[in-house]
């Protein structure tokens, strides 16, 4: 049996894994998944002065995935840096080697005008960006910030192996050859050794074994412009750890709200599954939250880590029928909207008719 590892995390997080249990629980009787649930962030320094405690990394480490909700809140932000919730998250991200960060950015049409930009540029637009997630300058050494001949300096080093950049890249030319075989990879060639590397080993990578996918290289700042000039003609796009943050935030904000973009951070054998934004101080508690993000999430555990396809996308159309209803939470609707708990009563309930049809 499947084993789950679910980290609700703090604020919204336990509001939207809330909703992601009753979808879960509605399909233990057709693919039962043993499930535990845990102390993990903000939560966990509460309770064991540490964000992520080494029982729990074992049960993450045992668990075939991982469902976070969010971490953080303005309690935890002046701790010492390894003490952070953040810090958490990266500590799991990297014990589960979890090497590739995926986060898809589809508009969809019921929610068009969400969008910042104007309708006829957005739509159609479904990104799919994959980030490499446990390497380059977020975790090179030396990193520091500290006094130097009196002088305070700073600094922290962007390094890649052939390995790194090689792994990540098979991970998108593959999700690019079971969607419309396209595959943008972004990197700063022209003027970092480290990005020449990067796009020499892409190239080599797609020379082998990827020739039916069609391969274009820009430079992240060509890149950052052109994903808002013309959303719609991406669909998988590659990029290292810094340059990967930041496009895929630009690339979310596409779709008009935070609420809505699930994620998956892969390794070898074992990922961790989250929706993209954070903790939401500012609404936690108040259960309107839009658990969309959690629930898409969760539909992308069903297909990468327990291979079902058919699950992950009933989830989706009940997600999206939902949206066509009208439904909305605050963050994607003006009037007449509904609350965390209702949204995900009302996919769920979307998703059960939607099941019972195809069954
Ligand atoms: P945030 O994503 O928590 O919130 C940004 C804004 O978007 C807020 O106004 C919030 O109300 C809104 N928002 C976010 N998710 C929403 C949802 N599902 N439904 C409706 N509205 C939503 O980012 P922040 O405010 O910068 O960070 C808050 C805390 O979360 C910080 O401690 C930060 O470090 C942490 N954080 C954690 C993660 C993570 O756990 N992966 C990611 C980002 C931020």
């Amino acid at each position: 049996m499947s084993k789950i590892l679910i980290l609700p995390g703090d604020g919204i997080g336990k509001e939207v894994i809330n909703e992601c249990l009753k979808i879960i629980d509605y399909f233990q009787a057709k693919v039962p998944i043993e499930i535990t649930e845990d102390l993990f962030g903000g939560a966990s320094i509460d309770e064991n002065g540490m964000p992520l405690t080494k029982d729990v990394l074992d049960k993450a480490l045992e668990a075939d995935a991982v469902l976070l909700g969010a971490v953080g809140g303005p309690q935890w932000e002046n701790l010492e840096h390894d003490l952070k919730p953040e810090r958490g998250l990266l500590t799991l991200r990297k014990e589960l080697e979890a090497f590739a960060n995926l986060r898809p950015a589809k508009v969809f049409p019921a929610l068009i005008n969400a969008s910042t930009l104007k309708q006829e540029i957005v739509e159609g637009t479904d990104i799919f960006v994959v980030r490499e997630l446990t390497g380059g300058i977020y975790f090179g050494e030396p990193r520091y910030n500290k006094k130097v001949e009196g002088k305070r300096v700073g600094a922290n080093n962007l390094i890649y192996n052939e390995d790194e950049i090689e792994r990540v890249a098979r991970v998108a030319f593959e999700i690019a050859r079971k969607r419309s075989k396209k595959l943008t990879s972004l990197d700063k060639a022209n003027v970092l050794e480290v990005m020449q590397l990067w796009r020499d080993v892409v190239t080599e990578v797609h020379q082998k074994d990827f020739k039916d996918i069609e391969l274009e290289h820009l430079y992240i700042d060509n890149a950052a412009m052109q994903v808002i000039k013309r959303p719609s003609t991406f669909d998988v796009i590659l990029a290292g750890n810094l340059f990967g943050d930041i496009i895929s935030d630009e690339v979310a904000e596409l779709t008009g709200s935070l609420g809505m973009l699930p994620s998956a951070s892969i390794g070898k054998d074992k990922a961790i599954y989250e929706p993209v934004h954070g903790s939401a101080p500012d609404i936690a508690g108040q259960n309107i939250a839009n658990p969309i993000a959690a629930i898409l999430s969760l539909a992308m555990l069903y297909k990468y880590s327990l291979n079902l396809d058919n699950i992950s996308e009933t989830i989706e159309k009940a997600v999206s029928k939902t949206l066509d209803d009208g439904i909305r939470t605050k963050d994607i609707g003006n009037k007449n909207t509904v609350t965390c708990t209702e949204m995900g009563d009302k996919i769920l309930k979307n998703l059960a008719k939607i099941d019972s049809k195809e069954a």
